[in-house]
């Protein structure tokens, strides 16, 4: 296959792992895999979080495929850029951008890179595994439309209230 098609492929799959980390945030990181994602919504110490097992899983994932790839399989290959190139951007705009994980802090005040990071502030509006917004993160829709959603769901309220310190007992002396 000629280059061309190989990069067209790797492009594709860049764009189409969006919808895979959409559909692995909602229904795997929030569902049965909540036990690695929940250190990414919580305060942590340290460097490294349990959801960073994440990655890891993804980059193996990418390896094995660049293995695969490089035995005469173009295609593959290709599936495997397209997988790598989705796994730095988002690990640089994710983790760097938004979470402040890296030595650069930089705001964007306008644009596509505001609402990014503005979309993904409000996915960590919850705490909980339950009633999150925007799974995304490519793809940020307008911001006023996931407050709302947000707003319609109540769980930030909910969440703040649970968090109320309940009403100090008298001490039986
Ligand atoms: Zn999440
Ligand atoms: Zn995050």
């Amino acid at each position: 296959m000629e280059f061309l098609g190989l990069a067209a492929i790797a492009v594709g799959v860049f764009l189409l792992m969006e919808g895979v980390a959409w559909a692995a945030h909602k229904y795997i990181m929030h569902g049965f895999g909540w036990g690695w994602h929940r250190s990414h919504h919580e305060e942590t110490e340290g460097v490294f979080e349990k959801n960073d097992l994440y990655a890891v899983v993804f980059s193996v994932l990418a390896i094995a495929l660049f293995v695969v790839g490089s035995n005469g399989h173009p295609v593959v290959f290709a599936v495997a850029v397209g997988i790598t190139l989705y796994g730095v951007f988002y690990f640089v705009v994710h983790d760097g951008l938004v979470h402040q994980r890296w030595p650069f802090r930089a705001i964007p005040h306008r644009g596509y890179a505001k609402r990014l990071v503005q979309a993904h502030r409000l996915h960590h509006a919850v705490e909980g595994k339950e009633g999150c917004v925007s799974f995304g993160f490519l793809y940020a829709p307008p911001v006023e439309k996931l407050s709302a959603e947000l707003r319609s769901r109540g769980t930030v309220v909910a969440e703040r209230q649970a968090r109320k310190p309940s009403e100090p007992r008298p001490t039986v002396s």
